[in-house]
């Protein structure tokens, strides 16, 4: 079976402690239920009867917040997992939590069940912001999760950062990211604050009361991202992603390659082959459906060979090697240059983007205005 045909699993708990101000995520605040887990089993067993030919290399737990379970239910969910999928024994197995769930015992406890990689929501070294953002944790309950996954032998520890958020300056965001290199950690997403509909960000912008950083102020935080993380053996390997030599997310560059993987829980988007489904969201109805035998409720979407072929390129210019020729060549028949010869000389011509033998990828200009080339190739096919 070669690395493209093993399939990564999503789970995906929708359930918070608390709404963060930026998030437009599907979550609730409450903690699962003995039902919900039930139901997530009952969609485990039930998909899986379709890929009992397929391994899985990659199982991520996201949200909303998986740590809101309890390592008794997170037992119930994994010991279903591996008796229904073929889940290799060198998997990568991440889980998402939040710092002020990760004290020793239940990093342990999670550790036990095969989870071999933890990504924990740190977001800034800043107490102010973090409590302006929404965040329950300090920087010292971050600081201390990581130190307790470390106690209970997880060796791959992955954080999330955020800029430009509202009343952060230059100097907050360096700060933190100095903190952050010296943290025990092996992978680092730093993700732009994004204002998303329906969110108390959107709510405060559309009322123009959001102190966002000026644009001089972004072009900073994004060049001291880009000098620092590096400068610390944190490699940039995709547009917000940065690892440690040998750290990169297995998972998440599925995603990025287009690989297949099932997403399971309310919510949770899969993708195989060209087809594309996402469980509504709703956990009483999603519970519903699963516990009374009916359909999940669902959107389908199948993409045609040219959507497909603009989500590959813009999917693979996020990562830094880029798009792969002979990926393209073997997936659509046809050399890359025969659909966006036009959209690759101008690109290149604005020093936006490189080429070699085997790869076209992004110059540092182009990651920095990474929409501007991903719309290039959108709209140029
Ligand atoms: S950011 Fe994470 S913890 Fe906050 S509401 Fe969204 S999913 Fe929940």
């Amino acid at each position: 079976m070669t690395e493209s045909e093993k399939l990564g699993l999503y789970i995906h708990i929708p359930f918070c402690r608390s709404r963060c101000a930026y998030c437009g995520f599907y979550s609730i605040e409450q903690v699962p239920s003995q039902k919900f887990i039930d139901a997530l089993i009952r969609e485990i067993q039930r998909k899986s009867k379709f890929f009992s030919h397929r391994s899985c290399d990659t199982v991520y737990f996201g949200g909303g917040t998986p740590s809101v379970l309890t390592v008794t239910q997170l037992n119930q969910i994994m010991s279903v997992l591996k008796s229904y999928f073929d889940i290799l024994s060198d998997a990568e197995v991440t889980m998402e939590m939040n710092p002020c769930d990760m004290n020793y015992d239940y990093a342990a406890g999670v550790k036990a069940l095969g989870i071999n990689r933890v990504s924990i929501g740190v977001q800034s070294k800043e107490n102010m912001l973090l409590k302006q953002i929404g965040r329950q944790h300090s920087a010292f309950d971050a600081k201390k999760a990581i130190k307790n996954a470390v106690k209970a032998g997880f060796t791959n520890i992955s954080i999330d950062l955020m800029c430009e958020l509202p009343g952060q300056t230059v100097e907050d965001f360096q700060n933190t990211l100095y903190w952050a290199v010296h943290l025990p950690i092996t992978h680092m997403s730093v993700y732009s604050l994004i204002i998303e509909e329906g969110t108390r960000f959107h709510y405060l912008d559309q009322k123009g009361i959001l102190a966002r950083p000026t644009e001089g102020e972004s072009w900073h935080m994004y060049q001291d991202m880009c000098k620092i993380l590096p400068h610390y053996g944190m490699e940039r390997y995709e547009i917000s992603s940065f690892a440690r030599k040998g750290y990169k997310s297995k998972h998440n560059t599925k995603y990025w390659v287009l690989d297949d993987y099932l997403g399971l829980g309310p919510a949770a988007c899969s993708r195989i082959g060209r087809e594309r489904r996402e469980n509504l969201p709703g956990v009483k109805l999603y519970e519903k459906a699963l516990l009374s035998d009916e359909a999940i409720p669902e959107k389908i979407e199948k993409l045609s060979e040219k959507e497909e072929m603009e989500e590959f390129c813009f999917l693979g210019l996020r990562q830094t090697v880029g798009i792969s020729k002979g990926a393209f060549k073997k997936r659509y028949g046809k050399d890359i240059h025969v659909v966006y010869e036009r959209v690759i000389k101008k690109l290149i011509q604005e020093n936006f983007l490189k080429e070699t033998d085997t790869h076209i990828y992004l110059t540092y200009q182009g990651m920095a205005h990474g929409n501007y080339a991903f719309e290039q190739f959108l709209l140029s096919v």
